[in-house]
This record gives C-alpha cells, sequence and structure tokens, in this order.
C-alpha cells in the first residue's frame, strides 16, 4: 500500500471510532424516538409495496399478481422469491450507506435482523442462509464483511446456520460499471467453497442493495450450478430503482 491509501485508510479508522463512539443506538434509530421526532421505521409491504419475483416497487393502483409484476412476468429468475426491506432511498439509503463504507457493524446486525422477521413473516422455508461475498481485498479495504453481518443477523432471528458458502474473485464494484454491463463484470467471479453441504439445501441468498439483479443472478447460478441448492429466496436491504433513485436506464438493464 503506498502512503496516501495507507494515511486514507488510518483516516478512516479514526472517523470510525469517533463516529462508533457519537452514533445512537441502531435499534433506537429504527424504532423511533420516545419524543417522536423521528418515526419508527416500517420495512415495505411484501405484495403490497413491492413485487415478491423481482423486488421492484408496485406503480399506481397496480395489482401484483402471483406471476410478478408487469416488469417481471414473462422472465424467469433463478430464485423463487425476492424480499426488501424498502427502496434505496431516505435513511434507509444512508444506513445502508454506513454499514458499508463506515463500516458501522451494528446498523447492519440490526437491519440484518429486520429482514430477517420479514423472511418469517413471509412464511420462508429454509435450511440455511448465505451471504453474497465481497473479494478479500474490498473486505480488508472497508474493514467490514457487510453481507455476511447482515446475514447474521437474518440468522440469527430465524434460527438457521450462517453458511458462507461462496468465495469471490476481485473485479471492479459493479457501481463502478454502467448498467448494461454489469453482467458481464460479475459472470464468473463467484465460485463455491470446496467444502460446503447445500446440496439440496433450500437457502436465503442475502446481499445488501440490488439495482440490476445481475450480481444476485450470478450468485443464484453459481450455487445451483456448483453447490446444487434446491431453491433460493434472495433477500436484500434495499433495491435502487433507476429513474427513481438513481439515474434513469432502460428496463432492459434491470435484471
Ligand atoms: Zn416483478
Amino acid at each position: 500500500m503506498n502512503w496516501s491509501a495507507a494515511l486514507l485508510n488510518a483516516g478512516e479508522c479514526i472517523e470510525r471510532e469517533w463516529i462508533g463512539v457519537s452514533r445512537p443506538h441502531p435499534a433506537r434509530l429504527l424504532d423511533g424516538d420516545s419524543r417522536r421526532t423521528r418515526p419508527p421505521f416500517v420495512p415495505d409491504a411484501l405484495g403490497v409495496a413491492y413485487c415478491p419475483r423481482c423486488g421492484g416497487s408496485t406503480g399506481p393502483g397496480e395489482y401484483i399478481e402471483a406471476t410478478g409484476c408487469g416488469a417481471c412476468r414473462n422472465r424467469r429468475h433463478p430464485w423463487d422469491r425476492l424480499l426488501r426491506l424498502g427502496r434505496h432511498h431516505g435513511d434507509l439509503r444512508e444506513w445502508v450507506h454506513e454499514i458499508k463504507f463506515q463500516a458501522w457493524d451494528a446498523m447492519g446486525m440490526e437491519l440484518g435482523k429486520r429482514l430477517g422477521r420479514c423472511l418469517r413473516d413471509a412464511g420462508v422455508q429454509a435450511d440455511a442462509v448465505v451471504p453474497v461475498p465481497a473479494s478479500a481485498w474490498r473486505r480488508w479495504r472497508r474493514g467490514i464483511d457487510h453481507s455476511r453481518i447482515i446475514a447474521a443477523g437474518a440468522a440469527s432471528v430465524l434460527g438457521l446456520p450462517l453458511a458462507r458458502a461462496m468465495k469471490r474473485q476481485g473485479r471492479k464494484p459493479q457501481r463502478a460499471v454502467s448498467p448494461s454491463q454489469r453482467r458481464e463484470n460479475i459472470r464468473g467471479a463467484f465460485s463455491v467453497k470446496r467444502m460446503n453441504f447445500l446440496r439440496d439445501c433450500n437457502v436465503v441468498l442475502v446481499d445488501d442493495v440490488t439495482t440490476t439483479r445481475a450480481t444476485l443472478t450470478e450468485a443464484c447460478r453459481t450455487l445451483q450450478r456448483q453447490a446444487g441448492v434446491g431453491s433460493i429466496t434472495c433477500a436484500v436491504l434495499t433495491v435502487a430503482e433507476p429513474g427513481r433513485d438513481g439515474p434513469a436506464q432502460p428496463a432492459a438493464d434491470l435484471f
């Protein structure tokens, strides 16, 4: 590591420590305060606020059928359902950023538990919870394995084992490439570890954010081809919706 990178890393560590001391407890932020200056956080309602097949928000007056919403009805997904806490927007977006880029592990665990409650309330039956892994370099650089912590929170609520079954090669961050290039950027990036016991298991696959679903799709296909898993339920903290939560992009690029 060069000197400027080392100084940047040291600065971030100091900032993390300082922020760690000054931050309120995540549950207090999520449940609202007693003076009611902040409303409690409420996860999106499955099948009402968003489509349970693709995780996309429903349009005004849109009715979601069992076969999905208008955007995904004719598409095949490698997962059975995609659950989310909410849109990549507002406080939730800030918290997700702080988990990942400021190593706020306590918030990662708390939001993971909330995600676990949503999975439990939706009647999801599974044998293990699998995080979408980050590369070793990125985990070290950020000082946090954010998806593992979120997955651990969900697993603790569901009473399921956490299975770190996959590893990931270093590639450009998905957010650093255009949406249309993300599928190519992530292709072949995952592999299943030699010791895994997931054959025919039903798994919950956990990540922090999805935008194009390219990472989830590649991770699901890796689990199916290399580990032989049964059904997969995807669970993310947020779904970023281009044109609403970020730059617009064609609907064809969303999956
Ligand atoms: Zn849909």
